[in-house]
């Protein structure tokens, strides 16, 4: 109904529009031309701002800064390609792809509203119950229905998911403050903070590279047989919640009593702990975050957990990212997906 009414408005607006062109026309004119003309003025204070002398001064002074800042992109990149990001996965539909489904309903019956997705490994189909408890007790029910069992393979596994995703999560926090210490530094007029932001950074040499963090995520879904209704649980796997799927599995294991249990959980407390205890100071080259506020650093396993090492705090130190680029590069991983 609002739609008739919307159209009939219209059509009695362009009546009297085409009727008295002679009026309309020029009041259009004049209305687009107020709208386009900021725009041209301040496209071209734009153009000015990036070629003045102050501006190019100030990109010259800061270059070796933005270099640091490329690098450390490319290297957001590297841990983003290399690292393990995904973990456990639905069995519902994984024979899905052997039928076919066909919808044939008559006329005026739309089951297509939901369709349930069998093909997506990180989504659960199952009845509303399950969505409904899964909300109650998400951990319980990643564990039961994503095949992620209480080993301590898996629990290997997730420590390494929660790695690699904290390590992302600085890396992209770091360029972050890297970022506005750039835009600080040139201290640009407001108008190209507001219009033209990406075009500052690009005229400024920074490579912004959308990083966004991989976090795997697991959904509980429940689909009506008519397709009606559809409701959905889902579970994102950041750092809270991969440290508290850490602390549950090793309570589920138990594996404390053997030597090799005698290992710390690698989680965000013992991550803050080392580099805490080492003074957030680069164990190789020294370098600090009181001489370098803006340095990332990073825990390293000194005997890599790949060929063995434990998580044992004698066995951690904090590097700097470069260090721990060069020694990651020195040392390949005898396992392929480490
Ligand atoms: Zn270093």
């Amino acid at each position: 109904m609002p739609y008739l009414i919307a159209a009939g408005v219209l059509l009695v607006l362009v009546v009297l529009l085409v009727q008295h062109w002679y009026i309309t026309l020029p009041i259009a004119l004049i209305i687009g031309l107020a709208l386009i003309l900021p725009r041209v003025v301040r496209h071209i204070r734009m153009k000015r701002y990036f070629t003045s002398e102050i501006f190019l001064a100030h990109k010259s002074e800061i270059a070796s800064v933005v270099a640091e800042h490329n690098e450390i992109a490319n290297y957001v990149a590297e841990i983003r390609e290399g690292g393990s990001f995904s973990l456990g996965s639905s069995s519902t539909g994984s024979q899905a792809y052997l039928a076919s489904f066909q919808n044939t309903s008559s006329q005026g019956y739309r089951r297509d509203r939901n369709l349930a997705d069998y093909a997506a490994p990180n989504v659960h189909n199952c009845s509303l119950q399950v969505v409904r408890n899964a909300a109650a007790d998400p951990l319980k029910y990643v564990m039961k229905y994503f095949d992620v069992k209480a080993t301590e393979e898996t629990l290997a596994d997730v420590e390494l998911l929660g790695e690699s995703v904290a390590r992302l999560e600085d890396a992209v926090e770091n360029l972050k403050h890297r970022e506005s210490g750039i835009t600080t530094s040139f201290d640009p007029p407001a108008f190209i903070l507001k219009h033209y932001s990406d075009e500052f950074m690009r005229q400024a040499g920074v490579e912004l590279s959308p990083v966004t963090v991989p976090y795997p995520e697991y959904a509980f879904e429940y689909v009506s047989a008519g397709g009606n209704s559809s409701q959905r649980t889902s579970v994102k796997l950041d750092t809270p919640v991969v440290d508290a799927l850490i602390d549950a599995l090793s309570q589920k294991i138990r594996f404390r009593k053997t030597a090799e249990g005698q290992r710390a959980l690698m989680t965000a407390s013992l991550r803050k702990f080392i580099k805490d205890r080492d003074g957030y100071t680069c164990r190789y080259c020294s370098i600090s975050v009181a001489i370098e506020p803006h340095l990332l650093l990073e825990v390293d396993h000194i005997h890599p957990v790949s060929r063995g090492g434990l998580s044992a705090v004698d066995n951690l130190q904090t590097l700097c990212w470069r260090c721990n680029r060069t020694k990651s590069n020195k040392v390949p991983a005898t396992d392929p997906l480490t």
